[in-house]
């Protein structure tokens, strides 16, 4: 195949059109083919219409080079798709030994009794490549096409993606001058104003450019060039000027970055948490291995919770109130304390929409990190986010406290 090919990834199904499901299937896919050096020329999303998917894949069989097909291999009325290639491609269509074959071992392997219905998804256009589906009972298959090739895979993702792997990207040639790319990873600033600091880079290094990703609460700065010293100079300049925004390069998150540094310094962490709710244990557990840091934490959403179980002074709260400083610290010193660990970590906040003051408005949060080498507190207001994101911001925030507090220590 040409390197520089033409690609079209067609997602079937009504669910994607009726707004039920998004097409995550083809952005993973134009994903993976963009990190291989690829780049996908259109996405289109189509119904398990008979007529609409046959014309869709007339043009598309004609316009690419590389056509790849998801969903609507099923055995059901809507699984069309076979179908639909079928008069796309002025084959016939019969039943495929090969497939049938695979639609009957997969059956026996998960114990379950196949009904005629499932032997549909053997019929398969004539001369297609069977793709033996190790995920699920539905084949794939692929044809030649007047341009190319066309690859047909399940939409179920689990199955999907393996097969994209093996039969698809697995087997296309290298590409062996990809993009040189840094992407640099950042909390604390917003996009608009992360995107105005380093404007100046675009025009300094020649042959750079940047890209912003921003998937809140963090911002992904990406850095393009076209050469190695390009790439870092520019990457340097963004260090420069973003300094501790960034938290780390390429795909790590936040809770990873953070796991890494407890790793390292062999700390303990505990968590205290209010208005978050328990988000930030859960930030925490999401990580693979955490369990060798996280020694687990209290919701602690009523005072009562706050005195019984953090051993937070009622006298503390009835003078300053649950989302003050003192309280913050108290409650992080507690789950310090309770579960016994290195570091607490305690957020206490007005999520709202409703419970704001004049003086203690929706949106205001207190954070507290404390450790042996001491206590930080931060008081932010985040107006205007709305409770989920206040909730998932508070979360970042402290995390992101944990992550200096520990790296400035060690
Ligand atoms: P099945 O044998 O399950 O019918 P299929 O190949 O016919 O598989 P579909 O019926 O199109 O695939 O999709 C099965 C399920 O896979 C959908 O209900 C949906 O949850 C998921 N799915 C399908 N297409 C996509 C897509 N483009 N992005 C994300 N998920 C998808
Ligand atoms: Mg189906």
């Amino acid at each position: 195949m040409k390197l520089h090919m033409k690609i079209g990834i067609i997602s079937t199904g009504s669910e994607l059109l009726r707004g039920i499901i998004a097409d995550t299937n083809a952005a993973w896919m134009a994903a993976q083919l963009d990190a291989g050096g690829y780049q996908c020329d259109r996405i289109v999303a189509v119904s398990d219409e008979l007529e609409e998917l046959t014309a869709v894949l007339q043009w598309a069989f004609g316009a690419f080079d590389l056509v790849v097909v998801g969903g609507g291999l099923g055995p059901t009325d809507d699984d069309i798709t076979a179908q639909a290639a079928a008069q796309a491609g002025r084959w016939t269509i019969t039943r495929q030994p090969d497939a049938a074959e695979q639609v009957r071992a997969r059956f026996e392997h998960i114990g379950r009794p196949m009904v005629e219905l499932n032997l549909k998804q053997a019929d398969l256009p004539d001369g297609c490549r069977v793709l033996e589906n190790r995920h699920g009972t539905a084949p794939g298959f692929s044809v030649k096409t007047e341009r190319g090739q066309a690859f047909f895979l399940p939409g179920v993702p689990s199955e999907l993606k393996p097969m994209f792997e093996t039969y698809v990207l697995g087997p296309l040639p290298r590409v062996t001058d990809p993009t040189l790319r840094v992407e640099l990873r950042c909390f604390g600033r917003g996009e608009s104003d992360i995107q105005q600091a380093l404007k100046p880079i675009e025009q300094q290094v020649p042959g750079v450019g940047l890209s912003f990703r921003a998937s809140f609460p963090e911002i992904g700065v990406t850095v393009n060039a076209t050469d190695c010293a390009q790439l870092e100079r520019a990457v340097a300049e963004v260090r420069r000027i973003l300094g501790k925004t960034i938290f780390a390069t390429g795909a790590v998150k936040l809770p990873a970055a953070c796991g890494q540094v407890f790793t390292e310094s062999g700390l303990t962490v505990a968590t205290a948490e209010s208005c978050t709710g328990g988000l930030i244990g859960h930030l925490i557990t999401e990580v693979p291995g955490s369990s060798a840091y996280f020694r687990g934490g209290v919701i602690a959403y009523d005072n009562a919770v706050k005195i019984a179980a953090l051993g937070v002074d009622p006298a503390v709260l009835e003078a300053h109130g649950a989302v003050s400083e003192p309280v913050v610290i108290a409650m992080a010193q507690g789950a310090r304390q309770a579960l016994n660990a290195d570091i607490g970590l305690a957020t206490s906040g007005i999520a709202g929409p409703d419970g704001g003051t004049a003086e203690k408005p929706v949106g205001l949060v207190h954070l507290a990190v404390v450790s042996n080498e001491g206590v930080v507190h931060k008081q932010r207001l985040f107006s205007g986010y709305g409770r989920d994101r206040v909730k998932q911001i508070s979360a970042w925030a402290v995390l992101r406290m944990a992550f200096d507090h520990v790296k400035e220590n060690r």
